[in-house]
């Protein structure tokens, strides 16, 4: 659609969780919806390689791309609004900014110079940003920085900003700054003065904010626009109001009746057209009349806090919208999970997903909730560490071996029902080091996978280094639990089912990464579906 790619950059002032990342993702969509090809990018600013060592408590999910880089979760919100994938490139950090810097310095690549963040670092940055530009697969690329402006460890991203604005010249480039306006109960008024003083402080680095997303929870008036425009220096119509909504996938819509796109287009000397969003209100629609109502128990170890498991509470929200169904998560902690509270807690729900996690913290209790659910034939959906939980539960109480573990748990354990594959087992670095990324699975016929997919070979994403022991397969099944997908190259087992269950299955791989607004993912659309079939006949 263009010539030269355009770039746009998202900032932040003020506060940080104002949603930088819903805001570029709404934009793209906007964008997408014209006919733009459309790519959004986030920096982090901070010195790991990647998220994947984090602890959600510090970062939330940890979201993994088709080419099995561990990255912010940001990237998910990109993959659900735009449904295209993204990839390493979508996720820079300062530690892999610096990491590449240096291994350049040992290679003797700088000949001799003194390697400094200017311009070193800030080269290494734009280079960076301009990668998925150059590819020739996008027309607007949309960098969102991580952070808010005036922490010291974003100055090298404000700088390169500031210097791709010059290299790109004029009407390539286009600044968002997104603040927070206060509401100030005491003095009944909205307040501008924080959002004069961020764009004062990203002024001071050089950088003039083209656009003002104003996070707000009451609305804007016509005089506190014109007033922001004024002090900030931008256009009024540049002065977006980004009101609460009640769902973020309300904001595209938002933005579109402030004219965001318009403006950011006009900005980059593009046409503008009327956005397609007839399959995304669809979807809005069924998603705000569900029919009827689901109850589901979301088992894991940081149910506290939302954003670690951002991509399945997703997941449900558009596996909900497709059954017209209202999926309430009902977030349990494994931790408080036992035989004594284990019917109270459980026996009034729908369905009950077992999360993905790692470590022993919490185990006991997702593998009692695993027994439960079994037992009493409620819908079950086990993803990943839930998956390996489901073996284990069966192994004790089933196959009667009262020790079987996981080698991650317990690597001493008699009966090591998940165990290490070879290729993990001499692997001492942590980071990068798992079964990331995208892999095939084979599927049985007479199967719930079968049946969900429709589908004999499947691709899904994967983070993981434990794995079903092929050694007790022949003891499983011989039980009544199946292997039901596996890897065609490994032979690893992906999906585990109890056929004598209504709807029991337990997954290797995150389905939750690939659903989408565009396409809910199947097993979680079939899982929703089996939890009001079992809501109607209780
Ligand atoms: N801790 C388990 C493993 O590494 C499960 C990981 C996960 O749930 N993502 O195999």
């Amino acid at each position: 659609m263009t010539t030269n790619p355009k770039y746009i950059f998202v900032t932040g002032g003020v506060s940080s969780s104002l949603g930088k990342g819903i805001i570029a993702a709404s934009l793209a969509k906007l964008l997408q919806a014209q006919g733009y090809r459309a790519t959004i990018q986030k920096l982090d600013p901070y010195i790991n390689i990647d998220p994947g060592t984090l602890n959600p408590y510090e970062h939330g999910e940890c979201y993994v791309t088709d080419d099995g880089a561990e990255t912010d979760l940001d990237l998910g919100h990109y993959e659900r609004f735009l449904n295209v994938p993204t990839s390493q490139a979508n996720n820079v950090t300062t530690g892999r900014i610096y990491q590449s810097v240096i291994d350049q310095e040992r290679r003797g690549e700088f000949l001799g110079k003194t390697v400094q963040v200017i311009p070193h670092i800030t080269d290494e940055i734009k280079r960076r940003i301009q990668i998925l530009g150059n590819s020739g697969d996008y027309d607007i690329v949309i960098t969102e920085i991580g952070g808010t402006v005036g922490d010291i460890e974003s100055l090298p991203y404000i700088e390169a900003v500031r210097q791709l604005e010059w290299d790109l010249g004029e009407h390539n480039t286009c600044v968002i700054h997104l603040t927070l306006v206060p509401y100030l109960s005491a003095a009944g008024e909205l307040k501008t003065k924080p959002t004069q003083h961020s764009v004062k402080t990203l002024m001071e680095s050089g950088v003039q904010a083209d656009i003002l997303v104003c996070r707000t929870e009451h609305k804007l008036s016509d005089s506190l626009k014109t007033k922001l425009a004024r002090f900030c220096n931008v256009k009024k119509e540049a002065v977006i109001e980004s009101i609460d909504a009640s769902t973020i996938y309300d904001v595209p819509n938002l933005m579109l009746k402030e004219g965001l796109d318009k403006v950011v287009l006009n900005q980059l000397q593009l046409k503008s057209d009327v956005p397609d969003l007839e399959q995304w209100n669809e979807f809005l629609k069924r998603h705000k009349n569900p029919k009827s109502e689901v109850t589901i128990g979301l088992i894991g170890k940081y149910v506290e806090l939302q954003d670690s498991y951002k991509s399945i509470l997703e997941a449900f929200i558009h596996a909900g919208a497709e059954n017209e169904v209202k999926v309430n998560v009902e977030p349990i902690h494994s931790e408080y999970l036992s035989e004594s509270n284990i019917e109270f807690k459980l026996g009034h729900l729908d369905g009950v997903l077992v999360a993905p996690g790692f470590g022993e913290r919490g185990i006991e209790g997702k593998i009692a909730a695993v027994q439960f659910v079994r037992e009493n034939n409620i819908p079950f959906l086990g993803i990943c560490l839930g998956m390996q939980m489901a073996v284990i539960e069966y192994a004790r109480n089933v196959l009667k071996l009262p020790e079987a573990n996981s080698v991650e748990m317990d690597d001493k354990t008699a009966d090591p029902v998940i165990s290490l594959m070879a290729s993990q087992k001499g692997v001492t670095n942590k980071g990068g080091t798992m079964r990331l990324g995208t892999w095939d699975c084979k599927l049985e016929q007479e199967s719930i996978a079968h049946s969900v997919y429709n589908s004999e070979l499947i691709t899904e994403r994967h983070r993981h280094r434990f794995e079903f022991n092929n050694d007790y397969k022949s003891l499983f099944e011989a039980a009544g639990m199946k292997a039901t997908g596996f890897n065609p190259e490994t032979g690893l087992v992906e999906i585990v089912e109890i056929p004598t269950n209504d709807w029991f299955i337990g997954v290797q791989y995150h389905p939750e990464y690939k659903s989408t607004v565009k396409n809910p993912h199947p097993l979680f659309i079939a899982f929703i579906e089996a939890a009001l079939k079992y809501n109607k006949k209780k």
